[in-house]
């Protein structure tokens, strides 16, 4: 019977109650004023909160929603589409990006990604459009963005418009080759995001929003997540519309973790930065690379093995020694039964494919100590040396 070491403390995928209990005191405030207000609904926490998210995000339009997934579908519907109409996706990403496209009687058309950055390949891309097709959907995956310079252009070029799913990388950056620098999900028309618990920005339940830099579009998604009534309007409903809004709670408690969010951003860069040194000679192990012109948030720090054996056995050994790693995402989107009708074939997608197969996301939360992250990357390494001897 082999022994396994323990580590210095429990470790988590993250580790959201010693974050709450750090703000606890501003967190019962904010508790206590939606008591008080008792305007559950669209109260002024939501446009308090929308305004705040918008000004750190370097002045774009926010409009709140349900969850991060309505935020895609409204997304998709405020481009005014025709069933049948395509949309790219990235083959590797979450389900959700492809299924308020194909919820919405639009097609989504797979692409492949980059076998070093994850997100979508501009060039694979491309050689995707058809003569239906009207959007790309680009998604910031695990924290960095997709090369939004080229799908930028490439929207430019082609007269499409550009989505970024930013539920992954609410806060990074992207510079473009003039020097310009912009917040993801603030470059293409519309950006979304999602305050899913685990998520860097995280609600205490669902939450979601909508990111653009056009008043006339921000009014609109507005009217499609309420019914689709316009602003001061009650029971004028000018559009077919969804019941998708922040609740006043989630908002109020949203506004005081924003206040955090810097500081929290600074801790997983530190951790990422931490593994970054302690990992990346090891055999067999490649960390994360950046994209340039992007800066790094770190929601997932993933590394890829080699192959799946020696993935699932690093899993495995990760987890008799107490550290719990996640597989994001184990199948691909083209191998999902749900998206069978499309037609795509194994072996389509083989980037995509291998990525299911290799990758590992270790615990990059800002609550990690030193000790533990210091104990994970000792277990990665005694795991390399065992497998090397
Ligand atoms: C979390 C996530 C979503 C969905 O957000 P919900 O708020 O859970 O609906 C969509 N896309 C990506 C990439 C995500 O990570």
């Amino acid at each position: 019977m082999p022994t396994f070491p323990k580590p210095p403390s429990p470790i988590q995928m993250l580790d959201l109650a010693v974050q709450h209990a750090y703000i606890q005191p501003e967190l019962d405030e904010a508790l206590r004023r939606v008591f008080d207000e008792s305007a559950f609904i669209q109260g002024p926490d939501v446009a308090d909160f929308a305004g705040e998210l918008g000004q750190y995000l370097g002045g774009a339009q926010v409009v709140p929603c349900a969850n991060g997934t309505d935020a895609l579908q409204l997304a998709l519907m405020s481009l005014h589409l025709q069933p049948g109409d395509e949309v790219i996706v990235p083959a590797f990403t979450y389900v959700a990006t492809a299924e308020a496209a194909a919820v919405l009687g639009l097609r989504p058309v797979l692409a492949e990604v980059l076998p070093h950055t994850f997100t979508l390949d501009p060039a694979a891309a491309e050689a995707a459009i058809t003569p239906r097709t009207r959007a790309i959907m680009a998604v910031h995956l695990y924290g960095q963005c997709a090369d939004l310079t080229a799908l930028r252009q490439l929207c430019q070029r082609r007269k499409l418009a550009l989505i970024e799913d930013n539920a992954q990388a609410l806060g990074a950056v992207w510079t473009f080759p003039d020097g310009t620098a912009q917040a993801a999900g603030t470059v293409g028309e519309v950006g979304t995001t999602s305050f899913f618990p685990s998520k860097n920005l995280g609600a205490l339940g669902d939450g979601g929003a909508l990111l653009t830099r056009d008043p006339a579009r921000a009014e609109l998604l507005y009217e499609l997540a309420n019914h689709g009534q316009a602003r001061g309007r009650k029971y004028v409903h000018q559009r077919l519309g969804l019941n998708s809004r922040l609740d006043t709670l989630q908002a109020a408690l949203l506004r005081v973790k924003l206040r955090h969010l810097d500081a929290w951003t600074d801790r997983r860069q530190a951790v990422a930065a931490y593994y970054d040194e302690a990992l990346r000679s090891l055999p067999g192990i490649r960390v994360p690379v950046r994209q340039p012109g992007s800066t790094h948030v770190f929601h997932q720090y993933t590394i890829t093995l080699d192959q799946q054996a020696r993935r699932d056995d690093l899993q495995n050994y990760l987890k008799a020694c107490g550290v719990p790693t996640m597989i994001y995402y184990p199948r691909p989107l083209h191998q999902q039964p749900a998206y069978e009708y499309l037609g795509y074939r194994e072996g389509q997608f083989s980037v995509a494919e291998t990525l299911c197969r290799t990758v590992l996301s270790l615990p990059v939360h800002p609550e990690l100590s030193e000790a533990q992250v210091a104990y994970v990357t000792k277990c990665v390494r005694e795991w390399t040396e065992n497998a090397a001897g």
